[in-house]
């Protein structure tokens, strides 16, 4: 049984981890890079830089992954 993967699914937005609205998105940064952003709170994930539109889309993908994982930056202090 082999089975052949080949569609790679855009991963979905989780809600924000942070204050747990549905409200994230993904931002462009000088046409440069890219990161997932929570709209209402502000929380963000790091910068994926890329260099060309294949780059893009692939760091888009990471930014939406490392924001499923969990692994933002949160705008309020002291957490
Ligand atoms: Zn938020």
């Amino acid at each position: 049984m082999s089975e052949e993967k080949k569609v790679t699914e855009a991963e979905e937005l989780l809600p924000c981890r942070v204050c747990h609205e549905d409200c994230a998105c993904i931002e462009h940064e000088g046409g440069w890079c890219t990161y997932v952003m929570c709209a209402n709170c502000g929380s963000a994930t790091a910068f994926i830089a890329y260099n060309n539109e294949e780059e893009r889309i692939e760091a888009e993908k990471k930014a939406i992954h490392i924001w499923n994982m969990g692994k933002v930056i949160a705008e309020s202090r002291g957490e």
